[in-house]
């Protein structure tokens, strides 16, 4: 099963994500996190997209969408994923479709967590992991990079009739007991 947890930075895609691989024993594919160990790494990449991410701004749709068709060619993959923070523009949703497609495969369920933006504030200013993005002004820019480049992603995805709207506001098992109920 191929699953995308999508929502606002701040939603809890990771904390659910985590939830779900735990549940559903499937394999975790997060473009953040990849970006992130590869600048702890100062690996070529990690260096072309730090100072991208610190801006709170998009990592170019070529980058990401060579690096996912990278990482999906793993035999761990094989059997499904939950994608997190990723695809992120209509253009990594088409490249996505057309790399399944080619597989045979498609997204299963689009899962998207519905919080009011207040609350994604207050979470990302109380998260305290020390993100360098998690700054005041890092913040404003990934909600309007959000509203602007990533939104769209969930029409896209509304017209093949996979999507479902979940109430992220509560505890993390609200949110999870809702997400599997959507799945059931
Ligand atoms: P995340 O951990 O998903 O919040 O991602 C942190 C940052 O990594 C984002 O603000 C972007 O700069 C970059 N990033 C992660 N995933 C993507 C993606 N699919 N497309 C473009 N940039 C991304």
């Amino acid at each position: 099963m191929n699953i995308i947890l999508f929502g606002a930075p701040g939603a809890g895609k990771g904390t659910q994500a985590e939830k779900l691989i735990e549940h559903l024993k499937l394999p975790h594919l997060s473009t953040g996190n990849i970006f992130r160990e590869n600048i702890k790494a100062n690996t070529p990449l990690g260096l072309k997209v730090k100072s991208i991410m610190d801006q709170g701004k998009l990592v170019p749709d070529e980058t990401v969408v060579e690096l996912v068709a990278d990482e999906l060619n793993h035999q761990i993959y094989d059997d499904g994923v939950i994608f997190d923070g990723f695809p992120r523009t209509v253009a990594q949703a088409e490249a996505l479709d057309t790399y399944l497609q080619s597989r045979g495969k498609n997204v299963d369920a689009f899962i998207t967590l519905s919080v009011p933006e207040e609350e994604l504030i207050r979470r990302i200013l109380s998260r305290g992991q020390g993100r360098s993005d998690d700054t005041r002004e890092g913040i404003q820019t990934r909600l309007n990079v959000y509203h602007e480049e990533t939104a769209p992603v969930l029409n896209h995805y509304n017209a093949k009739g996979i999507v479902k709207v979940i109430d992220g506001t509560g505890s993390i098992d609200e949110i999870f007991g809702r997400i599997l109920q959507s799945l059931s």
